[in-house]
């Protein structure tokens, strides 16, 4: 049976229908609206395998093990997210209906139980994520929360070497624009001091030769980034015009 995008079927639901009487309510003329080769664009796929952690998403045959194992679909009913499906929207290169799925990618909680499920040895959470990479880099993608909070972290930890979580709350919760209440804070703090987690302010520690290491992480992440976003191909040209 061929896999088809729900938002291409069309069905006419009939509530209650009797003919002669007898009830034939039910689902009624099911079309598929017209596709043309034009919407869809290889060279997503293309590029996924040839990032370093996108390079199994050709092995993948659709039999939807690990939408059927991961704990978001499944466990928390997030019917949309569904691991299979991006793959598939993204060997065919049917990037208009991916970019519905921009923020959603980046939902995944890098359980992996995708990964040991899969009887094709694809690695589903690293496939899934530079299809989101891609679509980040190709424009058109909103930071999502997932973004932001990457950010924060990275800019965290690249301050003194180790992490200061009460920093990257203040910073995180800037980012999303809320404000915890004070009782709260105040029972947050106390957990992380407890478990000695709390390295901020006076407390703060720093890791030896961390400013030599900087330079090398930023310059490499910089490094990184440029070549990925040189590698992004050009967006599809819309059918009827000229590239
Ligand atoms: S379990 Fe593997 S082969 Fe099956 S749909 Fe998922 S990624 Fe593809
Ligand atoms: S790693 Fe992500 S896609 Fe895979 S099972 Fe976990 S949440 Fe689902």
């Amino acid at each position: 049976m061929p896999i088809v995008e729900k938002s291409l079927v069309s069905v006419d639901r009939v509530e209650h229908l009797e003919v002669e009487g007898i009830d034939v309510s039910g689902d009624w003329n099911t079309f598929l609206r017209s596709r043309v080769v034009t919407d869809l664009d290889v060279k997503i796929a293309d590029w996924v395998k040839g990032q370093p952690q996108g390079e199994t998403i050709s092995r993948c045959w659709q039999c939807g093990t690990c939408t059927a194992g991961c704990c978001l679909h499944t466990d928390y009913g997030l019917e949309e997210f569904n691991p299979r499906y991006f793959i598939y929207l993204a060997q065919i290169g049917y990037e208009e209906e991916l970019r519905r799925y921009a923020s959603t990618i980046w939902r995944c909680v890098s359980c992996n139980k995708c990964v040991e499920r899969c009887p094709k040895g694809v690695k589903v959470e690293e496939v899934i994520h530079t299809i989101g990479t891609y679509l980040e880099l190709s424009g058109g993608a909103a930071e999502s929360p997932a973004d932001r909070f990457d950010r924060a972290y990275t800019e965290n930890l690249l301050g003194r070497g180790i992490l200061d979580e009460a920093a990257l709350f203040r910073t995180y919760e800037r980012l999303e624009g809320r404000r915890t209440p004070a009782r709260e804070l105040l029972r947050l703090g106390l957990t992380l001091l407890k478990s000695g987690r709390l390295h901020t302010g006076p407390f703060a520690h720093r890791t030896r030769g961390w400013n030599r290491m900087r330079k090398v992480l930023e310059a490499k992440l910089t490094e990184d980034r440029a070549r990925r976003r040189a590698s992004v191909p050009a967006p599809p040209v819309p059918s009827g015009r000229k590239p």
